[in-house]
């Protein structure tokens, strides 16, 4: 599967076949976080184009959690307590999170988690949220905000100054501008060893999220969650196969 000589595409059809053959026996048995990004953005070194959902498949992928009768789509700030939860994140802070997954999420009733990184939203760049909607946002009955480092960099390359700043100055600035606490993180890029896992826990999170494949229990490590990432091209088959945990086998080759 790490075969360089195989294309994006060849890789994924490979997975899909894994998936459908064995997928079901391979299943973990655990809770379920999907790591998305952006509803229609553009999203930065996104080599295969995976990262950006059309809102349209987005509000079908939410209709079929509705359809699915043996999950629950919970909160993540009270940590995993079933194997049967399901729970939604985004990453980085776009605006489409606010504008087109927000109104979609709230009228059908789950809860969600935003971890952004302030330097994104400082940075002018209109496909993220600016202070006003980051806070309208952050208002929004079932919404919490997590932070995401604060200037989006690899934490397991810096050194422990920089990691410590990012680490604290994000939740600080958040905590600041929200007039909330901000318990919770998701490492940028899924850059996450031990070190910057410790880190983590010194600087006051309780809950932090990686990008590696997996099911999460009770028993996990609350600073270390395991996440399903969603793909633009993961149809609805792909999509219920994945909450289900028929793709969990990949966290043996990521
Ligand atoms: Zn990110």
């Amino acid at each position: 599967m790490n075969n360089s000589l195989l294309t994006f595409k060849q890789k994924v059809r490979i997975s899909r076949l894994i998936s459908n053959i064995v997928g079901g026996v391979l299943r973990g048995q655990g809770a379920h976080i999907l790591m998305y990004h952006s509803i229609g953005e553009v999203v930065d070194d996104d080599r295969n184009g995976i990262y950006s959902i059309d809102e349209a498949d987005f509000y079908s992928q939410m209709c079929k959690l509705i359809e699915m009768d043996n999950i629950d789509v919970v909160k993540l700030d009270n940590g995993i307590a079933n194997p049967n939860e399901v729970i939604i994140t985004f990453d980085d802070g776009f605006r489409d999170t606010y504008e087109v997954a927000a109104p979609i999420l709230s009228s059908l009733e789950f809860p969600f988690t935003v971890f952004v990184s302030p330097g994104l939203i400082e940075s002018n760049d209109k496909r993220y949220l600016d202070k006003q909607s980051l806070l309208k946002l952050s208002r929004i009955d079932g919404c919490n905000i997590g932070a995401h480092g604060y200037s989006h960099c690899r934490l397991t390359e810096c050194s422990d100054k920089k990691l410590q700043n990012e680490l604290e100055d994000s939740k600080t600035w958040l905590e600041d501008l929200l007039s909330i606490p901000v318990n919770m993180m998701s490492y940028p890029h899924g850059a996450v060893d031990q070190r910057v896992r410790d880190a983590a826990q010194s600087a006051g999170y309780e809950i932090a999220t990686s990008s590696q494949p997996g099911v999460n229990s009770d028993k996990s490590d609350c600073l270390w969650l395991n996440r399903t990432d969603i793909w633009s091209i993961d149809d609805l088959k792909t999509f219920s196969q994945k909450v289900d945990g028929v793709w969990d086998w990949m966290r043996w080759i990521v």
